[in-house]
């Protein structure tokens, strides 16, 4: 018999169980696992996700699944195993890990529908109060209104302990239900002349009563004279100034016919809209097969190609991602495009990762380019329409190539054969919020999954990733990756000359001024030859970051050697009391400002802040003449405006783009030959074992926006460290040296990837409550370690995270460091904590 008892992950926020269900008559057969179902819990009725049929139901007295919602499966079974994975590998609550996968609006919550029953008048009740009169009034004009309805006609009003009450009295019935998703498809009307043309003239003259309604309606009907096929109502209405009540009498009157049709929604109008542009290398080929590939592009996409071939019994090794390593414009956005062609002639799909599409608008041209009317773009910006109609074609097998960031991983492909993640170090593929997850780690679970071919693709790999990979003969673990590397740019000019440029130097020599002499001069060569120049600000902790201006020393903690930062307590309002002091957050330790430099004496100890504005000012004082364009948190908040600033700036309407880490994320500037880099040690010196990778990530990649067409290019990277590890293998694009010594330092200290880490969060509004249990936690965590004898697993902490409040919550943090830390809370219950498996900041 087949086992007949339906598994379903609850929709209940937070909740980590699957419960089981028995399947009434009427659904018996027709319900598969994936599905999108309707069930009894406790007293509600809730949305639920059929993962799979058990023979005995883990309770004895089931209830039963009461409706399914959509006849298609919301989720492929390969999801579903990968829902399945998340939740284990994150701590994360199953439903919290599908949720991840179900476009918003199918994830309703259920509501309650209220309707009056004819029996029962009000006269029974002396004296009906307003609220009651007014609900049954509202009630018996609607028939029927859910919950959500009721709250509209009532603001702030409690209708509801009244509704109870004419519930208890007959008056009203109520039932859990659950509303229809909130996103619809979008149809269009479009209408069609269905007579002959001498017959629509006859008609002519007795088209309406009034000279105007006639006149309207005339002028429509000669439209569609005109026009043989569908056409468009919203072109008919502008053509004749009708309106849709004059097209249903046409066709009441049998003259045209009207029509719904389904669109689909498609956001990628505007992109396809957009000019090109025609600069760069780039647009030569964008629709080009024609490339020949390079000798290095042609060996790394062999390798891949190899790895669509059905494996021969032989070869039958674990099936092993691939790591891209190549400088920027070495040309890998090309072997995903071969790559992705391969999947699609095997009959699959395709998933492409970026870090934020805005930013990425040359990479998805040029698969719209390559691949017409078969990409979707998923991101966050869309409208729950445009996701859901996204959503719905991926699902039909539509849609074969998906772009966007880490969300689009779990759009619904049928049988995907090709995932990249490209710029795979980015942060932006870690989710930082519950539940945390790392797009990366996802992708290669579910490529396995899949049995798809993964390719993660950047020109600075994380040290994580970049000591997983050996060369594709080496490759032997089943969690290696296989080494393709692409050491040098298609445009044969090399890498873009970098200058280290010593603050400390500029300001002995009398420069007070953010710029120093060499970046003042570049910048006026640059404008006079009318090319662009870009200046980055690292904003990343910037006010915090205190250090000698004469030594270029960050000030440290004496007890832990952790940079001490800077904070200002008390109201601002009270400038009298505020207190200025460094503190370290590693061990507590706190001291005042300085007033002299502990390590050289000198007395120019200073906080680093400056904002772009301030970059901006000077730009324009120096150059009045230049046209600048300011990029940051602050002139990026409307939507759109990536893309507006993006596109002004690749015309041309600028001259100079003052940006922040967007600057970072792979953009194609053809005309930028200036990059300065305006201070490079902002970012190097906070407590967080990640902070160098940061860095060196953030200065290699911005470095690489310059040079990118035949006009060359160079940068000049200010600093007040010139001999630190980070600022010299950037400078040197010198990947390896930076990986060789960040290395070292991570096996002396046993962080990642010689060991996981593990980071516990408590918030909460008072800083003792915080504290407290954050040291009970530690305690609990001690014991644990001790009695499992896992004595390889450390605790760092607790103490304050540097961030140390936020939205005015207090935060607290535990770090445990080991082999596999999460394995120790599994199964816990740690109520309110937040766990981040493998955080990629402990700030
Ligand atoms: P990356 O993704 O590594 O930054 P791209 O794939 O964007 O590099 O390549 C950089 C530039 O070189 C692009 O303008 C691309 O169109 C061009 N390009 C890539 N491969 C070739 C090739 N084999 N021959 C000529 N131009 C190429
Ligand atoms: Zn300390």
């Amino acid at each position: 018999m087949m086992p007949s008892f339906a598994r379903i992950a609850v929709n209940v926020p937070s909740l980590t169980g699957e419960f089981d269900y028995h399947l009434p008559p009427h659904l018996e057969g027709k319900l598969g696992a994936g599905h999108l179902v309707t069930v009894p819990f406790g007293k509600q009725t809730v949305q639920g996700v059929v993962l799979e049929f058990v023979a005995e139901p883990s309770v004895a007295d089931t209830k039963p699944v009461l409706a399914l919602l959509d006849s298609l499966p919301v989720l492929t079974t390969a999801q579903i195993a990968l829902a399945h994975w998340l939740a284990k590998e994150t701590l994360s609550p199953l439903a919290a890990c599908i949720g991840l996968m179900l476009p918003s609006g199918l994830g309703q919550q259920a509501d309650v529908l209220y309707q009056v029953t004819d029996k029962k008048s009000l006269t029974a009740d002396s004296q009906p109060s307003m609220i009651h009169r007014r609900l049954v009034d509202l009630l018996r004009e609607k028939g029927s209104l859910r919950g959500r309805q009721i709250d509209r006609h009532f603001k702030n009003v409690d209708w509801r302990k009244t509704a109870q009450f004419l519930t208890r009295s007959g008056v009203v019935t109520s039932r859990s239900i659950l509303p229809p998703p909130s996103v619809r498809s979008k149809f269009i009307r479009t209408a069609q002349l269905c007579v002959p043309l001498e017959v629509a003239e006859t008609s002519m003259p007795g088209l309406g009563k009034t000279a105007e309604t006639l006149s309207r309606r005339q002028a429509a009907l000669r439209f569609l004279m005109r026009e043989p096929a569908d056409v468009n109502v919203s072109w008919i209405y502008a053509e004749s100034g009708c309106n849709l009540a004059d097209l249903q009498e046409l066709a009441e009157r049998e003259l045209i016919v009207l029509r719904e049709t389904e669109i689909w929604r498609d956001p990628l109008e505007k992109i396809g809209d957009q000019k090109s542009g025609n600069q760069g290398p780039g647009s030569q080929e964008l629709g080009g097969q024609g490339l020949t590939l390079t000798v290095e592009q042609g060996e790394a996409l062999n390798q891949i190609l190899q790895a669509f071939q059905p494996r021969s019994l032989k070869a039958l090794k674990p099936h092993h991602p691939f790591l891209l390593h190549g400088v920027t414009g070495s040309g890998k956005t090309e072997i995903y495009l071969r790559a992705a062609q391969e999947a699609i002639r095997h009959g699959k799909e395709v998933i492409i990762l970026v870090p934020e599409i805005a930013l990425t608008p040359q990479t998805v041209r040029r698969f719209l380019a390559r691949f017409p009317g078969q990409v979707g773009l998923v991101h966050s910006r869309l409208s729950d329409g445009e996701r859901y109609d996204t959503w719905r074609r991926a699902r039909l097998g539509q849609l074969k190539v998906i772009i966007g960031p880490r969300s689009a991983l779990f759009t619904p492909l049928p049988n995907p054969g090709f995932i990249a993640v490209d710029e795979c170090h980015d942060g932006s593929y870690h989710q930082s919020e519950p539940p945390f997850y790392s797009a990366v780690s996802a992708a290669l679970a579910y490529a396995r999954m899949c049995g798809a071919v993964c390719v993660l693709g950047s020109a600075t790999p994380s040290i994580v990733q970049r000591y997983q990979a050996f060369s594709p003969q080496e490759a032997q673990a089943a969690e290696s990756f296989r080494l393709l590397e692409l050491p040098k740019r298609i445009i044969n000019l090399g890498m873009p000359s970098v200058q280290v440029v010593d603050m400390r130097a500029e300001l002995k020599s009398g420069n007070r001024g953010i710029f120093s002499q060499a970046l003042v001069g570049a910048l006026d060569e640059v404008l006079k030859k009318d090319q662009q120049a870009i200046l980055f600000l690292n904003r990343r902790g910037t006010a915090t970051y205190v250090f000698c201006r004469e030594c270029g020393q960050a000030l440290k903690c004496p007890r832990c050697d952790s940079p001490l930062t800077y904070h200002v307590e008390g109201q601002t309002s009270n400038v009298e009391k505020l207190t200025y002091d460094l503190r370290c957050h590693r061990c507590g330790y706190t001291r005042q400002l300085p007033k002299k430099c502990p390590v050289c004496e000198g007395d120019q100890i200073r906080q680093y802040g400056l904002g772009s504005e301030k970059v901006e000012a000077e730009v324009a004082a120096l150059f009045p003449l230049a046209r600048v364009l300011r990029w940051d948190w602050e002139t990026t908040r409307q939507k759109d405006s990536h893309e507006i600033i993006l596109s002004h700036f690749t015309a041309h309407r600028a001259d100079v783009l003052i940006g922040t880490q967007m600057l970072a994320k792979g953009l194609d500037l053809p005309l930028v030959t200036l990059v300065g880099i305006v201070l490079a040690d902002v970012g190097l010196n906070l407590p967080d074992p990640f902070s160098a990778e940061r860095t060196f990530d953030v200065l290699t990649q911005v470095a690489g926006r310059a040079g990118r067409s035949s006009l060359g290019g160079r940068v000049i990277l200010q600093t007040f460290q010139p001999e630190h590890y980070v600022i010299q293998a950037a400078a040197g694009h010198d990947y390896p040296a930076f990986y060789a010594r960040e290395l070292d330092y991570r096996r002396q200290l046993g962080y990642p990837p010689f060991n996981r880490l593990m980071r516990m969060e408590y918030r909460h509004v008072q800083a003792t409550k915080a504290e407290s249990e954050a040291r009970k936690l530690a305690v609990k965590l001690a014991q644990w370690i001790e009695s499992e004898d896992r004595r390889e697993t450390t605790i760092i902490g607790p103490a304050p995270c540097f961030f140390s409040r936020l939205n005015g919550l207090y935060r607290w943090q535990i770090i445990l460091r080991g082999p596999n830390p999460a394995s120790l809370l599994r199964d816990k219950n740690l109520g309110d904590w937040r766990l981040e498996v493998d955080p990629l900041s402990l700030l």
